[in-house]
Formats: structure tokens, sequence, C-alpha cells
């Protein structure tokens, strides 16, 4: 297994502390230890016409270093947990920054420290045989003000990080954030994703939800939420198969669970192609959504949508298709707060009106986002219109075996998919 990327952790507000440079020998302004706690608010206040500069002068402020009472536990467990093997260790650097600071001074800063700790990474030999030095980037952790530190970086240097393919993961990473399903460039190159983040559940939950909790969570079969025993929940039973299935049910059939996966945003990723990185403590792996979404796994006892282990977590996810059209389609029985019976997610590739590459995948219907490749393989080198739309989506449909009471999802689900690829075409 590959090593994990070095870890830069970013602490919460008022977690740094400060030292004037300016005295001699430069004095502490601000920090906190088990024993003692300094905190000099007048002295380090901000000029209120400047944001660069203290109101009592002569000063120059700056930060020192992370404090240890907050931080020192967190950072010694990432050192010694994220590799095995003591001689290789994954380095963890925190990040000092004066926290006082207009975010875009502390971002820029940030900037530079990914540089210094890839450029301090690629010195450690461990690192110089691994399969990160083609590809070299950095995981970030932020506390408190540290994630909305990290968030708003990303966003302000989303250029600059595109620019620089090594850091691609981290750019998608950044991407695919619910919080960024606004944003201008993901709406452009990858609406479909942008669609369907901004369908999730709610606001509240989608300014708080990530898109690795969306894709590993777990389906919301009634019967599993009402606490029946089924194979879900240790027993040997799927109470859905033969009761109600109306919602929830898969009509492609399944082997043991029967409930469609209830994530959105899976849908559109799997129509971009999406790469799914997760770290260990062994190390790293990476996997396509399609191969991590598998619908059917056991793990410790435990059957699951996903081939996540016991010991891994998702920490990037990567999309590697650049579609020129797409776009999600999602019906729900009420327009918020509430799981697709049926979507479809659509991603092409289209020149002069002719369909040259495109994937097809609809959720709501498998235990898994379910890929057409028949409809997909209909409409390569075709031009999009009411004929071949039809086409596609009857072809989209054609493995469907519904369960006793959701039937109707099938012509549902053609429903959408030919909408989605009308509207792809632009056509009427
Ligand atoms: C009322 C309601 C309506 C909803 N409607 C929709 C909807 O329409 N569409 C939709 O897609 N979802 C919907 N959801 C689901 C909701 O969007 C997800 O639960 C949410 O996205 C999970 O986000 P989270 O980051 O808080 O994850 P959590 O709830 O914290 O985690 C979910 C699961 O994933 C695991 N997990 C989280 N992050 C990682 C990671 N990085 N690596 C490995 N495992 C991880 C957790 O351990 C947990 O098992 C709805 C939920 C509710 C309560
Ligand atoms: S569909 Fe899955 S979660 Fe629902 S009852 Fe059957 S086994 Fe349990």
């Amino acid at each position: 297994m590959s090593l994990a990327c070095p870890v830069i952790l970013v602490p919460g507000i008022t977690a740094t502390s400060l030292r004037d440079e300016y005295a001699l020998p430069a004095e502490t302004l601000w920090s906190m230890s088990i024993l003692s706690t300094t905190k000099e608010y007048e002295r380090i206040a901000l000029h209120p016409d400047d944001l660069r500069y203290e109101t009592i002068e002569p000063a120059r402020v700056v930060a020192d270093q992370v404090l240890e009472v907050a931080y020192k536990e967190l950072i010694e467990e990432l050192r010694h947990n994220l590799s095995e093997d003591p001689e290789r260790s994954v380095p963890v650097y925190a990040f000092a920054y004066d926290w006082r600071m207009p975010l875009e001074i502390s971002e820029a800063r940030l900037v530079r420290f990914m540089d210094e700790v890839i450029a301090r990474t690629k010195l450690l030999r461990h690192y110089q045989n691994d399969p990160w030095i083609k590809n070299p980037r950095v995981n970030l952790v932020g506390h408190s003000m540290g994630g909305l530190l990290i968030t708003d970086c990303l966003a302000r240097y989303v250029e600059h990080f595109r620019e620089r393919r090594d850091w691609r993961g981290l750019v998608d990473l950044l991407e695919f954030a619910y919080d960024n399903a606004r944003s201008a460039e993901l709406q452009r190159d990858y609406a479909v994703l942008a669609e369907a983040a901004g369908v999730v559940a709610s606001p509240q939950i989608r300014n708080l939800g990530t898109l690795g909790g969306n894709i590993c969570q777990d389906v919301w079969c009634w019967y599993l939420q009402d606490g029946f025993s089924c194979w879900k929940s240790g027993g040997k039973f799927c109470d859905l198969a033969g009761g109600d299935s109306r919602y929830y049910g898969s009509v492609m059939g399944g082997h043991l669970c029967l409930s469609n996966h209830p994530s959105d945003t899976a849908v559109a990723l799997a129509a971009l192609d999406a790469r799914v990185h997760i770290v260990s403590p062994k190390g790293g792996r990476e996997i396509s959504i399609s191969d991590f979404l598998c619908g059917h796994n056991w793990v410790g006892g435990r059957l699951q949508s996903h081939t996540l282990g016991l010991d891994e977590i998702v920490t990037e996810i990567e999309v590697p298709f650049r579609p020129t059209h797409s776009t999600y389609a999602k019906f729900a029985l009420r327009k918020s707060w509430d799981f697709a019976i049926a979507s479809v997610a659509v991603s092409a590739v289209i020149r002069d009106r002719v369909c040259e590459d495109l994937r097809i995948v609809l959720g709501g219907v498998a235990t898994f986002p379910y890929r057409s490749h028949e409809a997909e393989r209909l409409l390569r080198d075709r031009e999009i219109d009411k004929a071949s739309a039809g086409a596609g989506a009857e072809a989209a449909l054609e493995n469907a075996r519904p369960l006793k009471m959701n039937g109707y999802k099938v012509e549902l689900s053609k429903t959408l998919v030919r909408r989605a690829l009308l509207s792809l075409g632009s056509v009427q």
C-alpha cells in the first residue's frame, strides 16, 4: 500500500500563540498552557483603518506556535497511527497562523505552507520511493476556524491549484463540497454534480453535510429505520422484499438488501467516473465510485453498500471525466428534505450536436448508482433528438425487475432519462 499524504493541521481561532517581535526580547502576548495564560487584549488589537497592523505602536505581532494544550495529543495520534511502520511515518505539520488577520492574509500563507510541506516531504527517503512522489498532495485537517480557513483558501485559490496537475485531487475535493454547489465554476464544468448537490435534503443539511458523508450514508429503508430485524440490522430476512416497497425499493434486483442507494451526489459522481481516495493506518488506496458503491458488502459482520473497511475513511474524490454537457434530474415526493424516488445523472461530450461520449446513471432504482451501458451504447455517436432520447430511456430500464409495489418507478425513470437527455441536447 502506498503511504498516506502528509497532513497539515490548521487549528481554530485563538489557538496559535502570538508574540511581539519589536519588543526585545520578543514578548508573548497571547498564549495558553496548563500552567499559565497570557491574554494582552489591548496590545494585540488591530488598527481599525488597516487590519494588517496593530493599534498600539511600536508593535509587530506575529504567529508563534500552535497551542500545545489543544492539539499535542491529536498531532501525536496522527503521527503514530497514519502509518503502521515507524520507519515510514507520515509527517503531520501544524500550521500556526495569526487568527486576528483577515482570512486572505492567512490563506496566502497557508498556500505557501502547503508548498513547503510538499517540498519537505519529498526529502524523506521513504516518500522518494512511494507513488505519492508522482502526484504529491497534502491532507488538510481543520478544527473550528481552521476548517473555514481551509475551505475559503481552496475556493480562493482554485485556479492556482487547477493549473498545477499535482494539486488536482485537492481541487476536486474542494469543488465537490456541498457549499460549493453554487460556485460558477462547478456549475460550468460539472453541472450534474452542482445540480445533484443542490437538491440533497434541505439547506440546513447541505450546510453541514459533506460529500464523504453523503456517499457513505446507509440506506433509509423504513423497515431498517423503524427497528425491524433484517439483513442490515443483524437479522436473516428482508422485510421490504415482500412488504411495502413503494418508495425506497430497488427495481434492478439486489442481493439480500433491496433498498435503493439514497445518495444524490453518488449518482452524479458515477456519471463523472469519479474515483474515491481512501486512507487507513495501513496507507492509501483509490477506487472507482462504481466499485466503491457495490451495493452489497459484508464488513465486520455488517452488510454495507460500500467497500469501506472498518479503519478506512474517504479523504478525496477525484473527477477525471470532463463533460461538455451534463445534468441531474430528480423526482421526490417533496421538493425539499426528501430522498429521490428516482433520479438520473447524464454527462456527455457533445460536439456538432453529436454525442461523442456519455454516461447515464440512474438513482433510486438499485442498491447502487445504476449505470446503463445499454443506453450509452445506443446513444454514442448519435444526435440527441426525441426519437433517440426515447430509445435511450427504454434501453436504460430494459433490465428492470420491479418489486410488488414499485413498478411505477420504471416509467418514472424512463421519463426522467428522456427529459434529461433532451435538455442536454437542448431539444424542445
Ligand atoms: C431528512 C433528511 C433528508 C435527506 N435527504 C437527502 C437527499 O435528498 N439526498 C441525499 O443524497 N441525502 C439525503 N439525506 C442524507 C444526508 O444528506 C446525508 O446524511 C448527509 O449528506 C450526510 O452527511 P454528513 O457529512 O453529515 O455525514 P454523516 O451523517 O456524519 O455520515 C454518514 C455516514 O458516512 C460515514 N462517513 C462520513 N464521512 C465519511 C468519510 N469521509 N469517510 C468514511 N465514512 C464517512 C459516517 O461514519 C456515517 O456512517 C437526507 C437526510 C435527512 C436526515
Ligand atoms: S431493504 Fe435492506 S434495510 Fe430494508 S428491510 Fe430489506 S434488508 Fe433491511
